[in-house]
Order: structure tokens, then C-alpha cells, then sequence
């Protein structure tokens, strides 16, 4: 789940590390009221979205007034802003941040995610902050430093050293990055991070350390145990099927292609997509209804799929082992009875009651597509749609 800035920086600056002044507001007067409160006579209206890339993208903008505070506000709410991370359609904008604007004399990079392949959590530093860090990491990648910080031992003052003189820093900043990682290491282990990003993080005119910028990604099967972060997840900024698909407990992705899987088990959706690409088609979604479903499942996961109108055909591939092959076709009859299928559907089955599931689809009247190999499954979708 991911954080908007303004409420990452409220969890960073509870854990004693510096941010900007600064706060959220919903209307243009809301805007104006909170330039006036920080005082001050310039500030930054920052669009509030789940995605990088504003500031290219027109979704940061500085002002020198309330006045303008309050009209950049308005200009931006209810719209919906592009950047290079979102889709074409972009992301809404229903809240702005207004803080205090800052004197900046350097921008850095700084994160901590887990890496997996260490099975420690990295933080990852750069001198050069502020643009685009993946641009970096392929051209320079000697200007990025990484530390992976051993568990047991927890964060240690020569890994604070190594990045505080890889980021360029004198004696004071360096001693206000120690507390500033220690305060970020603190944070990811107690709130179940999987990323903390801080791009940039700046040293002021003043020469002080300050996290301009903060992205936060909380582990999903952590938040069970941090229910005051899972209240602030903002629905508006995700896929309304996924939303959908998660309100079912299903795994959905949805993906650009035509053709729409629902499988179960993520290893056999990902070989089934692979298979479809491998014969020339493109996959409408990740669909994996999982172990333990039941037939109402099913039959949500199979509306979703159908509500998506860049489907062309959907593909049914199940191999029941622990999920029963005749649930799989009651959920698909139960679905098609509700809505009605009108693109082609090819189905594969196989394992545990088989032959009670093509009874049961054979008895439905449904026009389904059979196929016994999963090469011929996915043969037959792309020939249904051409
Ligand atoms: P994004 O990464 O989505 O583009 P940032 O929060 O990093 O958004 O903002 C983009 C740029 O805007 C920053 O690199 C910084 O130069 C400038 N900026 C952001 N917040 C402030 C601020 N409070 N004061 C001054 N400049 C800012
Ligand atoms: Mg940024």
C-alpha cells in the first residue's frame, strides 16, 4: 500500500525527521488558510498522487502569495495529472500539499527497500539526487552507493560514514544524516516498509539536512497489524478492478492485452500468460483465483474480467488440486447467468472432478470453447479473436 507525500511525511517527521511545515488541504480557501498559518511569503502546492514525476509533469508548483496558493489549489483539484509513472489517463488529484518553500543547495538520494536476493534491507544513497535516479543507476552507476545492514548488528556508525561521505556531507551534516537513518531503519522495521524513498533529499541554505520529497510503500500482508497506516489507504488512486479484485480476495493485475486470464495458482497464470504471448496474443489481466475459492468467487472474478471492455476473449485455465474443477464451472455459469458472456470463452480443466465440471458446463448451454492442452487453450483464444 502506498502513502501519499503528505502523509509520509507526517509518519517521518513523528519518527524526529526533518520535513518541511506543511499540510494537506481539499479547497482553494484550505489552500490559502495554510499558506497563511505557515507564514512565510513563498510556498509549494505539490499534487497529491501515487506516482512519481510530478514536478516535470506540473503537479509541483511555487508560489509567492496566499492568493496563488489558493488558485494554483483550485487549478489543480479534480484534475487528473500524467506523469511519466502513471497511465495515459493519469491519476486524480483530490488533495494538495502546501508547505513552506525551501532554500535548497544540493539535492540527494536516498532510500532503504528489502532486497530480496541479500535478504537484508538495503539503503541505497546518490549525490545525485533529484532526477531521475534509474537514469543514474544505467548511465553512472558509480555515483550510487548501496549498504546492506546486517540485522543482528542494525544500522552501524561506519555504514553511516561510508554514505555520509559518498553523499559529500561536512561533519554536521553528517552527524544529521546518523539520526536521520537511524530514524529511517527504526521506521521500516516497525511499520513493515517494503520502500522508503527520499528524492530529493536536500541540504538547505542553511546547510541542514531535510527530506524534500518522501515515498512510502507498506508491505500489504503486514497491514493487518497497523491499523491506523491501512486507514489511509486512498482507494482513488488504484485500478477500481483491482480495488474490486481485493475487496474478493482474489490477485488481479490488470495488464494492456485483449485476452483475459483466470487461472488459479500465481505459477500456472504467469506460465499461461507466457503462453499466450509466446503464440502472439497480449494478456488483459493476472488473474490467479487462488487455492481456497468457492463459486461466488469465481463468479466476481469472471465479472471483472467480463467489465473490462479491452476484452476480447477470455481463457479459463485450471488445474484443480486443491480447488475443485466443479466449483471453477458453477462460478462460471453462475456469472455468465448474472451478465451474460458475449466474447468468446475458451476453457481448460483438468484434476479434481473434471468430469462433474464439463457435465455441469455442458448442461448450462453455455457456447464455451473446450481445450485439452494448454498449448491448445491458448491457440484457441487467439483464434477466437481474429
Ligand atoms: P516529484 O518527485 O514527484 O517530481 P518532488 O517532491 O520531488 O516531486 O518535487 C519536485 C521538485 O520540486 C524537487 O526536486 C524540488 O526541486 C522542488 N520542490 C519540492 N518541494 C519543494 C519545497 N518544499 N521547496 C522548494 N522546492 C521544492
Ligand atoms: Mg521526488
Amino acid at each position: 500500500m502506498n502513502l501519499h507525500e503528505y502523509q509520509a511525511k507526517q509518519l517521518l517527521a513523528s519518527y524526529g525527521i526533518p520535513v518541511p511545515e506543511g499540510g494537506p488541504a481539499h479547497s482553494a480557501e484550505e489552500a490559502r488558510e495554510r499558506a497563511k498559518a505557515l507564514g512565510g511569503e513563498r510556498w509549494v502546492v505539490k499534487a497529491q498522487v501515487h506516482a512519481g514525476g510530478r514536478g516535470k509533469a506540473g503537479g509541483v508548483k511555487l508560489v509567492n502569495s496566499k492568493d496563488e496558493a489558493g488558485t494554483v489549489a483550485e487549478a489543480l483539484l479534480g484534475t487528473r495529472l500524467v506523469t511519466r509513472q502513471t497511465t495515459a489517463a493519469g491519476q486524480p488529484i483530490n488533495t494538495v500539499l502546501v508547505e513552506a518553500a525551501q532554500d535548497i543547495s544540493r539535492e540527494l538520494y536516498l532510500s532503504l527497500l528489502v532486497d530480496r536476493a541479500k535478504a537484508r534491507v538495503a539503503i541505497i544513497a546518490s549525490a545525485a539526487g533529484g532526477m531521475d535516479i534509474e537514469e543514474v543507476a544505467a548511465k553512472e552507476p558509480e555515483k550510487i552507493v548501496t549498504v546492506y545492514i546486517n540485522p543482528a548488528a542494525g544500522l552501524q556508525g561506519y555504514e553511516i560514514r561510508r554514505i555520509g561521505f559518498a553523499l559529500g556531507l561536512d561533519g554536521n551534516q553528517r552527524k544529521q544524516l546518523g539520526k536521520i537513518l537511524q530514524g529511517f531503519y527504526k521506521l521500516f522495521l516497525e511499520k513493515d516498509l517494503s520502500l522508503l524513498e527520499i528524492n530529493p533529499m536536500v541540504v538547505s541554505g542553511a546547510g541542514d539536512l531535510l527530506c524534500l520529497d518522501a515515498k512510502i510503500n507498506i508491505d500489504d500482508n503486514a497491514l493487518f497489524r497497523h491499523t491506523d497506516l491501512d486507514a489511509l489507504h486512498d482507494t482513488s488512486q488504484e485500478n477500481a478492478k483491482e480495488t474490486q479484485a481485493k475487496q474478493w480476495d482474489l490477485n488481479y493485475i490488470a495488464l494492456d492485452g485483449n485476452i483475459a486470464c483466470m487461472v488459479n495458482g500465481a505459477g500456472l497464470a504467469m506460465a499461461t500468460m507466457d503462453l499466450i504471448k509466446l503464440h502472439g496474443g497480449e494478456p488483459a489481466n493476472f488473474l490467479d483465483v487462488g487455492g481456497t475459492t468457492n463459486a461466488e468467487k469465481v463468479a466476481e472474478a469472471f465479472k471483472i474480467i467480463l467489465s473490462d471492455e479491452k476484452v476480447k476473449a477470455i481463457l479459463v485455465n485450471i488445474f484443480g488440486g486443491i480447488v475443485r474443477c466443479d466449483l471453477i464451472a458453477e462460478g462460471i455459469i453462475k456469472a455468465t447467468k448474472e451478465i451474460g458472456v458475449d466474447r468468446p470463452v475458451v476453457v481448460r480443466l483438468e484434476g479434481t472432478n473434471v468430469e462433474r465440471a464439463r457435465e455441469l458446463l455442458d448442461a448450462s448451454g453455455l457456447e464455451l470453447i473446450s481445450a485439452g492442452s494448454l498449448t491448445e487453450a491458448a491457440e484457441k483464444v487467439i483464434g477466437s479473436i481474429q
